[in-house]
């Protein structure tokens, strides 16, 4: 999937009322536009990032944009948008439009947010409401409740195929003032999808944003930039009478790996590897082998309960790798079943899980056909 990103920063932020271009207000240090768009360089491995300036800025564009495209913005939002749209690549084939003044969009809802809208055309990141909706009119009377399981707040980032945001900024010209491209597209005849928004990213448009995106950053700090590495490891014996379960499934063979669960080594490696990238201790301590609620445990199960864990930590899986020490049988035809098995466990698409199998050339008991090994490593990062 080819997938680029406009972010829009073509306005100056008049209701922020400072003497410099709203973006360019530093927020904890760093200027407001360089996180949002570190966010999207570091976020998602786009095929390019297009950021569309008010003209004094594009003339001159500081040097922390380099590595992306900088176009003149316009009068309006859809302008700007426009204007970016037509250096998009031809390969293109998901667009994601991003508000420059929400920089503390995480990878987490980009990536859901192209996903959907690779599936269905069209989708925004929203926040359903909370509090009671009500309507007023000019002289401040309540004209109606609004059934608030039907309002949802909008955010960016916005993604749309390419067909589709052709259609809504061919719209643009003649609608008056759109507040998002959603709304260009819907009046284009396109169905929007909502993902789940988050709450923290917020969009700064007075100073009193600015404290509370503070406050976020410093309750929420954005994790490194490599997100958070965890390594595991895992060994059973082999012994006749036993099936061999590996990332779930089971392969045929003479011999089956020995253990008080499934034994199966790569969830057991898997689980150990996601849970030390969250600092969240090891298999043995959460699911102990003396305890008979996990005497023939499905380990795909265990990992699911492991990622679980991450997620209450506000973690979740970027991808893992895993090596699988076996002398026979070969696992190159199960290869497939067992990634699909365990990107399930895992939450992710199975190109982030790759399975990998070796023998021991013979030596050792691993090279003996005694025993069966696996190496994994994993990546986490914040949802
Ligand atoms: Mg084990």
């Amino acid at each position: 999937m080819h997938v680029s990103a406009i972010i829009a920063a073509g306005g100056r932020g008049s209701r922020f009322g400072s003497a410099q271009p709203k973006q360019l207000v530093e927020l904890a240090g760093i200027p407001i536009l360089k996180r949002t768009v570190d966010a999207f360089l570091q976020g998602y491995p786009f095929d390019e990032v297009i950021v569309a300036l008010p003209e004094e800025l594009a003339v001159n564009p500081p040097s922390y944009l380099d590595d992306v495209m900088v176009v003149t913005g316009g009068a309006r939002r859809q302008d700007s948008v426009a204007n970016a749209f037509r250096e998009v690549a031809p390969s293109s084939q998901v667009i994601v439009v991003h508000d420059a003044a929400r920089p503390l969009v995480t990878a987490a809802l980009i990536e859901r947010t192209v996903n959907a809208a690779y599936q269905h055309g069209a989708a925004i990141a929203a926040l359903q409401a909370r509090d009671t909706v009500k309507r007023g009119d000019a002289s401040r009377i309540i004209r109606g409740t609004l059934p608030r399981e039907e309002i949802f707040l909008a955010q960016t980032p916005q993604a749309f195929r390419v067909g589709v945001l052709r259609d809504a900024l061919a719209l643009a010209s003649t609608a008056s003032d759109a507040t998002d491209e959603a709304m260009l597209a819907e009046q284009a005849g396109h169905h929007v999808h909502l993902v789940d928004g988050d709450p923290r990213n917020l969009k700064i448009t007075t100073p009193e944003d600015l404290v509370l995106a503070e406050t976020a950053l410093q309750h929420h700090p954005r994790p490194a930039r490599t997100g958070r590495a965890g390594i595991g490891y895992d060994l059973h014996r082999l012994v006749e009478g036993r099936p061999l379960i590996l990332g779930g499934i089971t392969i045929p063979a003479d011999r089956g790996a020995l253990g008080h669960s499934d034994a199966d080594v790569i969830c057991h490696a898997i689980t150990d590897a996601v849970l030390g990238a969250a600092s969240l201790g090891d298999i043995g301590r959460h699911f102990p082998d003396n305890d008979p609620r996990w005497k023939d445990a499905s380990s795909l199960d265990l990992l699911r309960r492991a990622v679980a864990m991450l997620a209450d930590e506000g973690l979740q899986v970027g991808n893992v790798d895993v090596t699988v020490i076996l002398e026979r049988p070969k696992i190159k035809d199960h290869v497939d079943a067992i990634r699909a098995a365990l990107a399930d466990a895992l939450g992710v698409g199975v190109d982030r899980v790759s399975v990998k199998g070796k023998t021991n050339e013979g030596v050792d008991a691993v090279g003996r056909g005694e025993a069966i090994a696996a190496h994994a490593i994993a990546l986490v990062r914040s949802r």
